[in-house]
């Protein structure tokens, strides 16, 4: 396809891809995680995210050229962060999108770090960063009607790697297939 081809060749989905940065479990934490989500959804209900989809978002790039994949994949090559144990022990709920989510009541620095690297070397490669400030969630439950917070038992998630994630759009819902993955100090 030619620079000059009609906007709408560009908009068909084999030339942008839906790309996010993420935290991808291990298969203990994912079974934890997936353990978690029964619990909470017995209190909240909703429809339960599949275990294999289960992760935590790091930067959301959205809809992106393929032909940009190489600049990303080198923006995420410059980020030098120390791998370190997240403890996800805080259930919350957010109202205006019906999501049951796990989080952590204090996000260790190292999170912190990785999350400002990898947007700070976006935003300077002219990528699209989120304005709002990161809270560090696992969603659990979509479509849930929240309630009162129970007191949940933490996961712990030996943080090693952070990955780049391609989401499909199916029936059912995503599901994510890792384009690469980086590891951590
Ligand atoms: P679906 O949208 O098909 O129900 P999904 O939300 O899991 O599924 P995506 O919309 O591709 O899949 O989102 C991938 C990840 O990025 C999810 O963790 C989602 O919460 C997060 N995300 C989606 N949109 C944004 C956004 N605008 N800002 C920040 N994070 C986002
Ligand atoms: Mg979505």
């Amino acid at each position: 396809m030619t620079e000059s081809a009609p906007a709408e060749f560009h908009s068909a989905t084999s030339d942008t891809l839906r790309l996010f940065f993420a935290l991808w479990p291990d298969g203990a934490t994912r079974a934890a995680l997936n353990r978690t989500g029964k619990w909470l959804h017995q209190h909240w209900g909703g429809r339960r995210m599949r275990a294999d989809t289960l992760h935590l978002t790091l930067a959301f790039l959205g809809s992106t050229p393929a032909a940009h994949l190489d600049a990303l994949v080198a923006c995420a090559d410059t980020v030098r962060s120390h791998a370190f144990e997240l403890i996800l022990d805080q259930a919350g709920y957010w109202r205006h999108n019906r999501i049951g989510w796990l989080g952590a009541n204090e996000a260790p620095p190292q999170h912190l770090d990785l999350v400002g690297a990898l947007n700070t070397a976006l935003k300077a490669a002219g990528f699209p960063v989120d304005a709002r400030p990161h809270v560090p969630h696992v969603t659990l439950l979509r479509k849930s009607a929240g309630g009162e917070v129970p007191v949940c038992s933490p996961v712990r998630w030996p943080v090693g790697d952070f990955v780049l994630l391609k989401s499909v759009t199916e029936s059912e819902g995503a599901h994510y297939e890792m384009i690469r993955r980086w590891p951590l100090d």
